[in-house]
C-alpha cells in the first residue's frame, strides 16, 4: 500500500476536496450498502432497501418506511472514526476545501467539519410536510409508527433525499464548485454507484485524483493514486 505516495501527494496539494460514501462510516459501526455484509445482501419481506427507501414507498407505506429507516438508517450512537478526525484536522489547517458527503449520518458535522456538503441530506433535520415545523431526530425515534407534527398532524419527513427524489441544488451547486476548484481530489468509501452524485466526479479538472477504497471503483481507471483498504486505517497513517 503506498501510504508514501499519498502523503506527498497530500504535501503538496493546497485545495482538498474530499468525497465520500457510507464506507466512511462503516469503522464508525454503520454498516454500508453495498459491501459483504451490507444491507443490500439482505432482504426485507421480499424488498430490497432500495424499493423501502424511494419516494413512492415512503408515500405509498409510511409505517413500513420509518420501522426500516429506524432500524437500519439511524444510528445515534455511532461516533466519528479516525477518517472523520483526520479530515476535521485538514480543515482546521485550511488545506480541506471541503467535504462532499453522500452519507446522512451527520458524522463529518459532529467531528467538528464545517465545509460539509451533504448531498443526500441528513437524519437529524425533519420537517412536518404540512406546515414546515422542524423537528430533532429525537422525535422520530420516540415516535411509534409514522411520526407526526405536534402542531398540525401532518407526517414528519426526515431530511435525506429518497430513491427517486432530486438532490437540494444549492447543495449540489456548491459541491460541485468545490469540486471543481480543487487541486486534489480523494475520493472514498463509495461504490460510485448512485446518480447523480457520481458524475459530481466530472467537475474534478485539478491534477490528483486518489482514490481510496476497499473494494475497486468506476474512478480507478482515471486515478493517479488507488489504494485498497480501510480509508479509516489508510488516512490515519498520514500526517496532517
Ligand atoms: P455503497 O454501500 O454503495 O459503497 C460503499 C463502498 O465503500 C464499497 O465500495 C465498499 O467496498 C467501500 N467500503 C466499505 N467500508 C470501507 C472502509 N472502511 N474503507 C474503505 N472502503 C470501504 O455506498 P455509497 O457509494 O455511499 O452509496 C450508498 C448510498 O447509501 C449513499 O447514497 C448513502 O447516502 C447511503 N448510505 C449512507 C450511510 C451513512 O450515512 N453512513 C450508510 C449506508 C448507506
Ligand atoms: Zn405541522
Amino acid at each position: 500500500m503506498d501510504i508514501p505516495a499519498l502523503q506527498k501527494i497530500i504535501d503538496r496539494s493546497r485545495r482538498i476536496v474530499f468525497f465520500g460514501g457510507a464506507g466512511v462510516s462503516t469503522a464508525s459501526g454503520i454498516p454500508d450498502f453495498r459491501s459483504g455484509d451490507g444491507l443490500y445482501r439482505q432482504e426485507f419481506d421480499g424488498l430490497t432497501p432500495e424499493m423501502i427507501l424511494s419516494k413512492s414507498f415512503f408515500y405509498l407505506h409510511p409505517a413500513a418506511f420509518f420501522d426500516f429507516y429506524r432500524k437500519y438508517m439511524v444510528h445515534p450512537e455511532a461516533r466519528p472514526n479516525a477518517a472523520h478526525r483526520w479530515l476535521y484536522e485538514m480543515e482546521k489547517q485550511d488545506r480541506l476545501r471541503g467535504i462532499v458527503t453522500q452519507n446522512i449520518d451527520g458524522l463529518h458535522k459532529l467531528a467538528g467539519n464545517r465545509r460539509v456538503y451533504e448531498i443526500h441530506g441528513t437524519i437529524y433535520e425533519n420537517y412536518c410536510m404540512d406546515c414546515n415545523k422542524p423537528f430533532p431526530l429525537e422525535k422520530i425515534m420516540a415516535s411509534d409508527g409514522v411520526p407526526r407534527c405536534d402542531a398540525c398532524g401532518g407526517v414528519i419527513k426526515p431530511s435525506v433525499v429518497l430513491y427517486g427524489e432530486a438532490p437540494d441544488k444549492y447543495v449540489c451547486i456548491g459541491a460541485c464548485r468545490e469540486i471543481s476548484n480543487a487541486d486534489t481530489m480523494i475520493v472514498a468509501g463509495t461504490s460510485l454507484s448512485v446518480e447523480p452524485a457520481a458524475s459530481f466526479l466530472d467537475y474534478f479538472s485539478g491534477k490528483h485524483l486518489v482514490v481510496v477504497n476497499q473494494e475497486p471503483t468506476p474512478a480507478d481507471s482515471r486515478a493517479s493514486l488507488v489504494l485498497h483498504g480501510d480509508v479509516s486505517v489508510i488516512l490515519s497513517e498520514l500526517k496532517t
